[in-house]
């Protein structure tokens, strides 16, 4: 119910007057300052998030899980068995860690936020008179708006005016075949129904209408039903699911590892049963990775938002992932591959060959010219196609606001070129518009690849204009305009015309066919003029010949994409011969790939498309619904396929694809509705980037999980040789100790691993296999055998080191109070330090940390810096000395710690230079 206390199907069923007068507005719009103060009145029309709550749920949720609830257990017990200061200093802790998980969860959410920001809709309202293009979000009741297919509906609206306009209202009502709507009332039954309103939050498919705004933002139908489903939980990633298990699993280990050492201590220790508790503790929580879902998901955050800077928006986290594992790209030729700057430079009759010179836009003059300037009134054929090219045409050039400013083109380069081509000529486009009045439009569609118009020449007659792609438009010409004279059009022209558009074709051109039709036979009124009964019996007239180079940085993606394995096939509509002439150009392809036609496409089984795709291959000519059985195929051979798209008929491909990638400059809000990815500059480049950083992301994953589980094996084997010694060594490590290590000192370098750049060569490998784990074997190895095995041969050094100053073997000595706080505190700091060169030697697999540069990432060094900052607090700061079992530690010592990580740096980098030189 809106402010105007009607529903939105209550505004149906009035009377056109009754309607307008109810929102206070007329056919002819708003005005603008009528507008905004309608805004300042509804709000914006936006859907609105009520949070806090979910915000608050979020929160607590950070202190529920098994290892928060085993963290408070022990606390607790800690506190009744009288150790009340450890029981506080492991809820502090617990605390401290469950605020962090917080946080970054919270900063992983503000990214993906911030990315809807950069991808505002439009929509095209009628505004003091004029149309305009306003952010849909300014929308107000009252407002009369253009719906265009392709377009995303903003608000609920009642249609005034409407040609052939379909919906697509499953978002709604999840039936996903589309509905009719028209300016006339019917009255629908049941919700959602009436045919003369469009809702809020769905698309158009087909057609075009006006309407006019009746309920925006959180009063729409739309913004009712959001509001009731917002606590909506999104989909778990296979990434996620995989992370929860993996934290499960490890769980699991580690409370049966803490039950070991439990009975352990109370059998071999004869420790009481609340101390023993106290002491697994620190086992179990050494091992459960706590902290690492979240830090997942605010490495995969910094991902997007890297991406983003990168002209790659991602809506879902888990595509950063899917990007990575990539092997197929289907990509679109015009304007993805090339620059979608398109020039015509020749123009081709068949008799006369034309070429166009003269750079810039809009220069007039006679710039049409062989070797003199062009007459038209000696060239009747010229300006006849010429007028096909300037009039069936829906492009708009808007000259730029200053003198230097780039014209504004609304509409396509292809058309764009046509109307410029038209200019140079010495044409006026006002006066023929008004010469020859268009009467009538059959528009563009990339089924047909043509369209139509038809106009009332200056005699009074009617006429049909087309242009589009050659081989459609051939086979329905009977008839060929030469030197003025119609005539029936012969094997022999075919083959002329046939002739020059390979001729073009092969240096990468596109040709583009221009024809008319006499009015005889049609239905008087043009408005009843269908698409098959007009397009038919044509006179073909000419050629316009575009050149549309590639994209300059395309060379370097591809090459890339080869390098990593990744193949791209060329899906296009354009025709066969530019479509292999581009490819083999910018190197996708070699000479003898193979280009299959959308016809052909159609005649081929599934097992034939699959076969077919294994090998070189370009799709021209084809249908965008052709484009959805393309990846079908793809990914029955396995393949994790991303593809490219941008029209309606582009979107069940986007979805099918595991990533769907939309334009954002060209593509309709459909395509970027069904999207995964959406492209600001609509590169293909920008592709590669994504699929790199993706990698990049994963990688950084691995080699955060690297750090943060090397570190367990330290942690645990002083506890072992506790044990195993029946207690007479000493406990090496305690409990608060270990909590310090892994919900401390840790966590800072471990997310300056998250934010590492990609190693160089990360696009020299295969793309990961899709069943691959996040934790391999490699990095078991690594952390428990090689990192982690280190670590704790040192850290157990410094222990026994400090205890043999003080006397050891002499037990008694070593045991007795000051002697034991500072061999711990001295192993607790080894540990520290051999965490130091961990986060340096995992920032890399195989490359030298000194190659990509020892201090180029500056959150590890803050971490470092943080790690030695906190270890030297706990050791100096009187009241943590008691809690944290640490001692002041001399000159001597501090110079022994500073020492641990370089020879540690240096034998990792000889392991790696080893790895380099067997790959080499
Ligand atoms: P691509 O797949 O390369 O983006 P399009 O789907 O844009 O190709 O176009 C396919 C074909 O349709 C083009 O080769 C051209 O012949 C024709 N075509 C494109 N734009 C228009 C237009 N505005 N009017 C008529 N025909 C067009
Ligand atoms: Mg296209």
């Amino acid at each position: 119910m809106g402010k105007s206390g009607k529903t939105t199907d209550d505004f149906a069923k009035l009377s056109v007057d009754q309607f307008y007068q109810a929102l206070k507005t007329q056919a002819t719009g708003l005005s603008d300052t009528d507008a905004a103060k309608r805004l300042q009145d509804v709000g914006p029309n936006t859907i609105q998030q009520t949070q806090s709550r979910s915000q608050f749920k979020a929160f607590i949720k950070n202190f529920t899980s098994l290892m928060a609830l085993l963290l408070w257990v022990s606390g607790l017990i800690a506190m009744f068995v009288g150790m009340l200061e450890l029981g506080i200093a492991i809820w502090a802790v617990n605390i401290i860690n469950g605020c962090f998980s917080f946080w970054q969860e919270h900063a992983a959410q503000k990214a993906t936020d911030s990315l809807k920001e950069m991808l505002p809709t439009y929509t095209h309202v009628w505004r003091d008179g004029k149309t305009k293009q306003i952010n849909a979000t300014d929308l107000v009741p009252g407002d009369v708006f253009t719906i265009q297919a392709g377009n995303s509906i903003s608000a609920d609206a009642r249609i005034i005016a409407g040609n052939a306009l379909q919906v697509d209202e499953s978002a709604l009502t999840g039936e996903s075949v589309a509905v009719d709507k028209q300016p006339t009332y019917h009255k629908g039954d049941g919700k959602f129904a009436e045919a003369n309103i469009v809702y809020a939050g769905t698309v158009a498919v087909n057609g075009t209408a006006t309407a006019v705004a009746v309920q925006t933002g959180m009063q729409t139908e739309f913004g009712q039903i959001a509001s009731l489903t917002q606590n909506q939980q999104g989909t778990v990633s296979p990434l996620t699911a995989e992370l929860n298990r993996l934290t499960r699993q490890i769980s699991m280990i580690a409370i049966l590892i803490g039950l070991i050492f439990f009975v352990a201590a109370i059998f071999f220790v004869h420790y009481p049963v609340a101390k023993s508790f106290i002491f697994a503790l620190g086992m179990i929580v050494a091992f459960i990775p706590e902290g690492l879902l979240p830090t997942v998901t605010l490495s995969l955050a910094q991902g997007v938002t890297r991406m983003s800077k990168k002209h790659a928006l991602v809506k879902e986290l888990s595509s950063v992932e899917t990007l990575g594992e990539t092997t197929v790209i289907c990509s679109d030729k015009t304007g993805t591959l090339t620059q979608n700057q398109m020039t015509i430079n020749h123009v081709w009759l068949p008799k006369q060959r034309y070429q166009v010179s003269g750079q810039g836009y809009l220069n007039n003059g006679q710039v049409l010219a062989a070797k003199t300037p062009v007459d038209l009134a000696q060239a009747p054929d010229l300006a006849l196609l010429l007028r096909i090219s300037g009039l069936d045409n829906d492009t708009e050039i808007q000259p730029g606001k200053t003198a230097q400013a780039k014209p504004k083109i609304l509409g396509t380069p292809t058309e764009a070129a046509h109307l410029i081509l038209t200019e140079k000529s010495g044409l006026n486009l006002d006066e023929l518009k008004q010469q020859y009045p268009r009467l009538e439009e059959l528009p563009f569609d990339s089924d047909r690849k043509r369209m139509t118009t038809i106009h009332r020449q200056p005699d009074g007659q009617q006429v049909v204009y087309v242009k589009g792609a050659l081989d459609g438009i051939l086979a329905i010409c009977d008839t060929i305009l030469e030197n003025g004279q119609v005539r029936p059009i012969t094997a022999t022209d075919t083959a002329n015309i046939d002739a020059a558009n390979k001729h073009y074709a092969a240096e990468g051109l596109r040709s583009m066919a221009m024809a008319y039709r006499a009015y005889n036979g049609l239905p008087s009124d043009p408005a009843d003029c269908t698409i098959e009964a007009t397009e038919q019996h044509l006179t073909f007239v000419g050629l316009t010949v575009m050149a549309d180079p590639p994209r300059p940085e395309i060379y370097d993606a591809v090459e890339k994409c080869h390098r990593a394995n990744i193949r791209i096939i060329m899906v296009t509509g354009d025709s066969p011969l530019t479509a292999k002439s581009v490819a083999v150009k910018i190197g996708i392809d070699s000479d003898q790939v193979r280009v299959i036609t959308g016809d052909e496409l159609a005649a081929m089984s599934d097992s034939e498309l699959q076969a077919a795709v294994k090998g070189e291959v370009i799709f021209a000519r084809v249908a965008p619904e052709q484009k959805y059985r393309i990846v079908k195929a793809n990914q029955h051979n396995g393949e994790i396929v991303a593809a490219t798209g941008d029209g309606v008929n582009d979107a069940p491909a986007l979805k099918q694809a595991d990533i769907g990638i939309a334009m954002g400059v060209t593509g309709t809000d459909v395509a970027k509705d069904a999207a995964d990815m959406i492209l600001t500059d609509d590169n293909f480049a920008s592709i590669v980037s994504a699929i790199e950083e993706g990698r990049t992301v994963y990688s950084n994953l691995q080699k955060f999980l690297l750090y943060i589980l090397n570190s367990n094996v330290p942690e645990a084997i002083p506890s072992v040789l506790f044990l195993f010694s029946r207690g007479l060594i000493p406990l090496p490590l305690t409990v608060m100790q270990i909590l310090t290590v892994d919900l401390g000192t840790d966590m800072l370098p471990a997310l300056g691993l998250g934010a590492e750049k990609s190693e160089p060569g990360i696009m020299d490998q295969p793309p990961r296999a899709r069943n691959a784990h996040l934790l391999n074997k490699t990095i078991v190895w690594k952390a428990f055998g090689w990192y982690g095995m280190i670590a704790s041969v040192l850290s157990t050094v410094a222990y026994f080191f400090v205890n043999y100053l003080h006397g050891w073997p002499n037990v008694a000595l070593a045991a007795s109070g000051d002697t034991y706080v500072m061999a711990t505190t001295m192993t607790l700091a080894a540990i520290v330090f051999c965490q130091i060169a961990a986060a340096i030697n995992c920032r890399t697999q195989v490359t030298s940390v000194f190659t990509i540069g020892l201090f180029s990432n500056r959150r590890i060094w803050w971490g470092i810096g943080f790690e030695i900052v906190l270890i030297a607090v706990l050791m100096y700061v009187p009241v943590l000395q008691g809690l944290f079992n640490t001692a002041a530690i001399n000159g001597r010592d501090w110079l022994l710690l500073f020492s641990i990580p370089i020879p540690l740096v240096l034998i990792e980098e000889a392991r790696k230079a080893l790895v380099r030189r067997h790959l080499a």
